[in-house]
C-alpha cells in the first residue's frame, strides 16, 4: 500500500492540495484493489513488477500505525534497490511514471485527509488467484507452493523460540531450506515464475526473519540460523 504521510507544513497554512513531493512512494508501492485488475489486463502495469505479501506476514499497517500480521494477502507495486520505495517513482521528478493509470490506492491517496485512504487498508483487494484467473499452470503452482511452504505463524514462532529455542530453530531451519528448493526448482522450469518469482511466491521465508532476531547464514548447501546468539545443535 501506499503509505500514508503527513507531510510537514512550514507555512503554518493548513494543506488543502497535493504538494507533489513524492514522499508518500518512497513508503511503499501501492496495494493493489479489484478495480485495478483492468490495468493489469490491459499489461499497463506487468506481473513482474508486483510483489505479494502472504496472509500473516508481518507489515506496516496504517490503521493502527503498528507492524502487524496482514488480516489478508496483499499484492502491491514492489520497491526497487533493496527499497520499499515504488518502482514506478521517479526520484529526480518526485513524480510516477505511470500516472495516468495509477492504481486505485494511489489516486485516493491525500496525506491531509487519509480517511479516504485508510478505509481501503486490507478491504477489497486483489489475491494472486484473482489475477491469475484462467491460468490454471500458475494456480496450481501457487497453491502447490501454499501447501508445500506455509507461512509459519509469527506470533506463535515468537512463543515457541523463547520455550524451545533450538528446537524451533531446527524447524524453521527446515521451512526456509524447503521453501528455497521449491522456488529455485519452479524458477529453472519457467522463465515466466523467474520473472514474476515475487509475485507468485512473495518473499522468501528466510527474509521475513530478521524482525523476529533471526540471523541467516549459509553453511554448504544450506540456509542455517541463530537467535539471539543461540545455533542448532548439529553435533
Ligand atoms: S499525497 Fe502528495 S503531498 Fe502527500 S506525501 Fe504524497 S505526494 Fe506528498
Ligand atoms: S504508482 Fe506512482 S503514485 Fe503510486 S506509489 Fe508508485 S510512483 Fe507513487
Amino acid at each position: 500500500m501506499v503509505q500514508l504521510h503527513k507531510t510537514s507544513n512550514t507555512s503554518g497554512k493548513e494543506q488543502t492540495a497535493c504538494k507533489q513531493c513524492g514522499i508518500c512512494c518512497t513508503k511503499g508501492g501501492a496495494a493493489l484493489h479489484r478495480t485495478d485488475i483492468s490495468i493489469l489486463r490491459k499489461k499497463l502495469i506487468p506481473r513482474r513488477d508486483l510483489i505479494t505479501l502472504r496472509k500473516g506476514e508481518f507489515a506496516h499497517n496504517p490503521v493502527s500505525d503498528k507492524v502487524q500480521a496482514t488480516s489478508t494477502e496483499i499484492v502491491k507495486l514492489r520497491g526497487t534497490n533493496g527499497e520499499w520505495t515504488c518502482c514506478y517513482y521517479n526520484p529526480s521528478t518526485c513524480g510516477c511514471t505511470i500516472y495516468a493509470h495509477r492504481p486505485l490506492a494511489c489516486r485516493t491517496l491525500r496525506c491531509w485527509d487519509p480517511q479516504e485512504s485508510l478505509a481501503l487498508v486490507e478491504t477489497d483487494l486483489l489475491s494472486r488467484m484473482n489475477i491469475l484467473d484462467g491460468e490454471k499452470v500458475l494456480q496450481e503452482l501457487v497453491i502447490q507452493y501454499e501447501e508445500a511452504c506455509p507461512l509459519p505463524d509469527f506470533n506463535v514462532l515468537s512463543l515457541d523460540i523463547r520455550r524451545q529455542p533450538e528446537k524451533s530453530i531446527a524447524a524453521l531451519e527446515d521451512q526456509i531450506n524447503a521453501d528455497v528448493r521449491f522456488r529455485d526448482r519452479a524458477v529453472q522450469d519457467s522463465t515466466t515464475v523467474a520473472q514474476e518469482e515475487l509475485f507468485l511466491f512473495g518473499r522468501p521465508l528466510f527474509q521475513l526473519l530478521h524482525p523476529f532476531g533471526f540471523t541467516v547464514f549459509q553453511s554448504g548447501n544450506v540456509l542455517r540460523l541463530q537467535w539471539k546468539g543461540i545455533k542448532r545443535n548439529t553435533s
